[in-house]
């Protein structure tokens, strides 16, 4: 394409974006399309010779578009949302106009420092400590995912240990290398499992702990836990906390698990072992962060101030089109300790005098996209008061939508506490029951019907190895009515599997 051809192409593709979106219900939510079915469309070999755009134009309608699921539909109600907004399209419209490689502040100073600005708004904005603000020693970062942000600060906690070992107590590599084939990291045994794979990369052991009946991870349960680590010779350095778990969005008690790790309770037992260090709070609130925008949800922070580091998906519930997770730290330090490396091509004066962030060393790769941008577009757009309408809509829709289930006692149950916009609940057994139709079955039939169907798309998760279904109104698109069809759908499709089974 020339620039005459592009700008045709690119008014062309606005004018699809848009009918995309004013036409979005009349997408099935799901796609129908087999495994494989790309590999029989497409040719073996990328093409020798250009192909005219209007081919490749009609191979996306025809190839390509069968085989998507439309996640900003209003009946999509699965996992978490993944927001788009016409601002951050934009955002990302004008990033690929740039195609900045902001690895460190010479590369785009725009871009790092708006990056940083945006990060102080929205901790601002979310109700966090000072302390995780730039302008001391913490600061944010945009990184890719949730689960690349664990990722980040699991290494950098490590090293926060290690270090101390080497420049603190004079630690031989071997020494050093003994203490750190017994660090240990925890969440809970509803903790995404982004941490355990973390935990995979960082070459360190991994427990997942109890819960109580609410799903919540308990500040006992971890003291104890990490009692018994330390009897054993472990060196419990890393836990996660969450604000809203992806299976039932429980919230664990930070301010109790804020304490039972913290320097002051545990350090007779880690001066033996570590001298004087505490283990590393990463708080994920990968969907549910988008809430706190809202201040009567920001009580939910209580015990923040224990947290080494926060992170939430602006992508997830916050208008923002993916990628755009939102990491922030309260010693930047070991971060930089545990991910810097600055050879000679990558060296400038701005960053050898101290005066700049390179961002390059608070994350795992060297180049970086301009995600500043796109999350500066919608918080403008919308303002504080557009974001929190925005949250407290998909709230709203979720209470209608357990008003709606309430009329179905013998039929639906909602299975744990209801928490932001998300709803767990499972197909209840007639009475009496018969053998074989219980409960546990009848979920599992009802959800694949309601996939099956096509109609709307919600996803099955497991609490205590019995199945649940989730479902989270999300898209921006979604209204009362997409809420109300989801129930009759839900309803039509468990009364069917009852009756088939009971048959
Ligand atoms: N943490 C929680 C609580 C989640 O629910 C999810 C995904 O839904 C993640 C982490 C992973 O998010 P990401 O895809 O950004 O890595």
């Amino acid at each position: 394409l020339d620039i005459e051809e592009f700008r045709r192409r690119g008014y062309e593709a606005v004018d699809r974006i848009a009918d995309y979106y004013a036409d979005i219900e009349s997408h099935r939510v799901l796609s129908v399309v087999e495994p494989g079915y790309l590999k029989k469309l497409l040719p073996d070999n990328a093409p020798e010779d250009p192909e005219s755009w209007d081919v490749i134009q009609a191979d996306f309608d025809n190839k390509i578009m069968p085989g998507m699921t439309h996640w900003q539909s209003p009946n999509f109600f699965a996992f978490f949302p993944a927001n788009s907004s016409f601002e951050g399209i934009l955002g990302d419209m004008y990033g690929g106009m740039l195609n900045t490689i902001g690895f460190n502040w010479l590369c785009s100073p725009a871009s790092t420092e708006l990056e940083t600005i945006v990060l102080d708004w929205m901790a601002k904005l979310i109700g966090l400590p000072g302390q995780f603000l730039s302008d001391g020693c913490g600061g944010g970062v945009i990184q890719p995912t949730a689960s690349e942000a664990v990722i980040v600060v699991m290494i950098g906690a490590r090293d926060r240990v290690l270090n101390r070992c080497r420049r603190v107590e004079g630690k031989s590599e071997e020494e050093v290398a003994m203490v750190a084939n017994r660090l240990i990291a925890y969440g809970s045994d509803q903790t995404h499992s982004c941490t355990h794979k973390a935990a995979l990369i960082a070459n360190v052991r991994f427990r997942s702990l109890p819960t109580d009946d609410d799903f919540r991870l308990r500040g006992e349960t971890v003291w104890a836990e990490v009692q018994n680590d330390m009897d054993e010779g472990l060196i419990p350095f890393f836990l996660t906390a969450t604000i809203g778990t992806t299976s039932s969005g429980a919230v664990d008690a930070i301010d109790e698990i804020g304490e039972a790790g913290d320097v002051d309770q545990l350090s007779s037992l880690w001066l033996v072992q570590v001298n004087g260090t505490d283990i590393w709070l990463h708080i994920d609130a990968a969907y549910a962060g988008a809430s706190l925008i809202c201040p009567e949800y920001q009580h939910l922070l209580k015990g923040v101030e224990h947290a080494d580091s926060f992170d939430f998906n602006m992508h997830k519930w916050l208008l923002t089109n993916f990628d755009c997770s939102l990491l922030w730290v309260k010693d930047r330090k070991p971060l930089i300790d545990a991910l810097s490396l600055t050879p000679a091509y990558l060296r400038t004066a701005q960053g050898d005098a101290g005066l700049v962030t390179d961002y390059k060393d608070w994350q795992l790769g060297l180049g970086r996209r301009f995600r500043s941008l796109k999350a500066w577009f919608v918080i403008r757009s919308y303002g504080a008061k557009g974001l929190r309408e925005h949250i407290n809509k998909h709230i709203r829709l979720a209470s209608h939508f357990r008003a709606l289930m309430a009329k179905h006692p013998d039929l639906l149950a909602i299975s744990t506490p209801p928490t932001f916009a998300l709803t767990v609940f499972n197909v209840l057994a007639p009475l009496p029951e018969i053998e074989g139709v219980d409960s546990a079955t009848l979920t599992r039939q009802t959800l694949e019907r309601i996939n099956a169907s096509g109609e709307i798309f919600l996803t099955l998760t497991e609490l205590r190895k019995r199945p649940h279904i989730r479902l989270v109104p999300g898209s921006p698109w979604v209204e009362e009515r997409h809420v109300e069809k989801a129930m009759e759908v839900i309803v039509r499709c468990a009364k069917e599997v009852v009756a088939e089974m009971m048959a």
